[in-house]
């Protein structure tokens, strides 16, 4: 039976009041007004769709994954192929990105059929692409919103623990400060990597990772859920031959939490005193590109 395809429509980044939100007031306060007045532009939207990016990449990726999660919660089968079902809403969309997107997907869902280190089972799964938003933000994390998109949260059985432990040939399992001895079955985290995994400082900037200390201080806010026993994050790398690589990211410390609180913040003091250009050049250019706001790049930031 062939199935029924499932319209996407392709959402630029992660959620509206984030982490990589609230980091860009401390970037420069003029770039992160402009940006936010201009996220949902359907130009903004266009471009992004049809260009190449590792953000890109990883928007496709997640979108073929959320629906693959989803299937199986619905019970619709485990088999079915996520990249033959799912169609993109908009009318081109870059295809070196789709093809990049695909590669990685096949073959982080070939190791998880393979070898079992994730659970295929509809009862596992908790929930998917979850926004999590905490009800008080500024008690808590020191701004008036906070939120987080979760990518998947579900069981592992200790069945799967040892598939993940027993190194199998097409999987990779990083110790970071010992956490692999923190994996025992229970409820947890999965967050997928597209861009990051091409980034050979990787490992450093997970263990390093604000935003994972605040994926997991964001799930304690939710409502019944047992506590989770850590995050895993998963680099479906795309070139064949390489190893999907699981990392196992230890509970945030009293000191990585206070200091998600302390930058949030200095975010929140940036963006209280106004969308003022800071002089630090290196906003202006990166080395990824010039500022798309900076004049000589057709945008409104007068600074120069
Ligand atoms: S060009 Fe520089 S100062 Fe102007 S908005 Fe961009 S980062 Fe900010």
């Amino acid at each position: 039976m062939t199935a029924e395809p499932i319209i996407h429509t392709l959402a630029r980044g992660g959620s509206a009041r984030g982490l990589h939100y609230w980091l860009s007031w401390l970037d420069c306060p003029q770039r992160a007004a402009l940006e936010n007045e201009r996220r949902d532009e359907p130009e903004t939207q266009a471009r992004f769709v049809q260009t190449y990016s590792g953000m890109l990449v990883g928007t496709i990726g997640h979108a073929y994954l959320e629906h693959f999660w989803k299937m199986l919660q619905a019970e619709r089968g485990a088999a079915i192929d996520p990249v033959g079902v799912v169609r993109f809403h908009e009318t081109y969309v870059d295809d070196d990105a789709r093809k990049e997107a695909t590669n990685c997907v096949s073959s982080l869902l070939r190791v998880i059929a393979a070898d079992g280190p994730i659970p295929l089972s509809t009862t596992e799964v908790g929930f998917v692409e979850k926004e999590i938003s905490s009800k008080d933000a500024l008690m808590r994390f020191g701004v008036p919103e906070f939120t987080g998109r979760l990518d998947v949260a579900l069981k592992l059985g200790s069945e799967h623990i040892a598939a993940l432990k027993g190194h199998a040939a097409n999987t990779e399992l990083l110790n970071v400060d010992g956490a692999v001895g923190a994996l025992k079955p229970g409820k947890w985290i999965l967050d997928y990597k597209f861009l990051g995994s091409r980034d050979t400082n990787l490992l450093d900037r997970t263990l390093g990772s604000l935003q994972y200390a605040a994926y997991q201080m964001l799930f304690e806010e939710l409502p019944g859920e047992e506590p989770a026993a850590g995050l895993i994050q998963i680099c479906p790398f795309n070139v064949k031959g390489n190893p999907v690589r699981f990392t196992v990211v230890p509970s945030p410390s009293e000191d990585a939490r206070a200091m998600v609180r302390n930058i949030l913040v200095q975010a929140r003091e940036a963006q209280e005193r106004g969308p003022v250009p800071k002089p630090l050049d290196h906003n202006c250019y990166p080395y990824k590109g010039i500022c798309p706001f900076h004049h000589a790049a057709g945008g409104p930031c007068k600074r120069f």
